[in-house]
């Protein structure tokens, strides 16, 4: 029986003028197709768990368009994010329609499992490889469930199968995923990551994570690899223990973390010796009243806002670049924020900045809070939901000043000139380091 994993993949703004600032201006929207631009490892992991006795072929998407002959399989089983949910859902049709069994899984999935159903055969809901191998099972047997649940169980990473980077074509591809964690000690209520797969902070123990990097190391001599991760360093015990089994790899690499890694220097240390070449930092605002209340649990944000700036110039120091990003359109943004954003990275000398609008994805707390206000401009039009489309009504502006804003900013943020006062400031602090080291 033949399997096709088919990873939707590449977003562009809805918003025309957006799509075109994001052609001429580099930076804008850089991460984002960054992002769409690497291989799904969920399918990849869900290639890795299963039996031998499947055939396997893993394609991606970027534009459903140019995708007209649909690879032959027996089984298709789709992962996508919310903004490409629509295609996911005609491919799918494309897929029933000729015959072929269609599943889909994903963080949409998850949160909307029942309109997902519309479209497809199957759904599983959570962390894929709890239910992976039982639906191919269920397949086999001609009993495949219409939705697939946790029902409380939680994956543990320790046991999570080697992902078959092999599958993946070595030209494609310069940047590779491997995840160390998943879920998140804070709950920010625009968060659409792995907290809604896992309530719990999970670690995926250092000998597994190193397998998995020399796997890929075994085809590609000298990857760039990103975790993916949405919070690595919460433990920072562990992460110590990562970055020394890290450092012998030669390997550089990115990742995703809150501010806190700025507070404990050896762990600085140790990134600097394992080659961490970035990392990305969710600072949402640098003014206390728009950060107020975002985190749920205990407000950690508006805790951590004062030491915004301290904490990039440490964490650079170390020979470590900081993207800070920021979120446009919070409830606490007046039309100030613009200008306060700029300010900021001006004066942080932070090396890179991304800035994306509120977005209302599906299933998390400020959808749901949203919805209950009657702010959501269009409840279900996934296909805005690319980050830098507004789809709310903002509490302090208007929607037009927030779509303005965005770009205005965007173009100060990522002119040239801009951009490269940022990478020779940043080379300026990593020279005055290693003169006081
Ligand atoms: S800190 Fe980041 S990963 Fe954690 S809940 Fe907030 S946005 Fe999500």
């Amino acid at each position: 029986m033949k399997i096709a994993l088919i990873a939707m993949s590449g977003v562009r703004a809805f918003n025309e003028e957006l799509t075109r600032l994001g052609m001429t201006l580099p930076g804008f929207v850089e991460r984002s197709q960054v992002i769409a631009s690497l291989p799904s490892l969920s399918l990849l992991t869900l290639a890795g768990a299963t039996p031998e006795r499947f055939e396997l072929e893993y394609h991606e998407v970027p534009d459903i368009k140019n995708f007209p002959v649909l690879p032959a399989c027996d089984l298709a089983a789709i992962s996508t994010y919310t903004a490409q949910v629509k295609d996911a859902y005609a491919l799918a049709e494309r897929y029933k329609d000729v015959g072929v069994t269609t599943v889909i899984g994903g963080l949409h999935a998850t949160a909307l499992p029942h309109e997902a159903l519309r479209h497809c055969d199957a759904v599983v809901v959570g962390e894929g490889e709890l239910s992976w191998t039982q639906l191919l099972e269920d397949f086999e047997r001609g009993c495949l469930q219409r939705v697939y649940e946790p029902n409380g169980r939680q994956f543990d990473l320790a046991l999570a199968p080697l992902p078959r980077f092999d599958l993946l074509d070595p030209e494609e591809y310069n940047r590779l995923t491997v995840q160390t964690q998943r879920g998140c000690p804070w709950k920010c209520d625009f968060c659409a990551g792995s907290v809604m797969l896992t309530p719990k902070y999970k670690i995926k123990p250092v000998a597994k994570v190193i397998d998995e990097i020399r796997a890929i190391k075994q085809i590609w001599p000298k990857p760039f690899i990103e975790f993916a991760d949405d919070n690595t360093f919460v433990n920072k015990k562990n992460s110590k223990m990562l970055m020394r089994a890290l450092a012998d790899e030669g390997v550089r690499w990115f990742t995703e973390t809150d501010v806190s890694v700025a507070e404990d220097a050896e762990l600085l240390s140790l990134m600097r010796e394992a080659h961490c070449a970035q990392i990305l930092v969710g600072f949402e605002s640098p003014n206390a009243a728009a950060v107020d209340g975002i985190e749920l649990n205990r407000n950690w944000k508006k805790k951590k806002v004062d030491s915004y700036k301290a904490a990039i110039d440490r964490i650079q120091s170390h020979g470590i670049a900081v993207i800070g990003c920021f979120i446009l359109g919070l409830d606490g943004d007046t039309s100030g924020v613009f200008d306060d954003i700029r300010c900021f990275v001006e004066e942080s000398g932070l090396f890179q900045v991304q800035i994306t609008v509120m977005t209302p994805f599906p299933g998390t707390p400020l959808y749901a809070r949203l919805k209950r206000e009657e702010r959501l401009l269009e409840e279900t039009e996934w296909g805005k939901c690319t980050l830098f489309d507004v789809n709310f009504t903002p509490k302090q502006m208007s929607v037009s000043e927030l779509e303005q804003g965005l770009i205005s900013l965007g173009k100060q943020l990522y002119s040239e000139e801009s951009r490269s006062g940022r990478v020779t400031a940043f080379r300026r602090q990593l020279r005055r380091a290693a003169r006081s080291r």
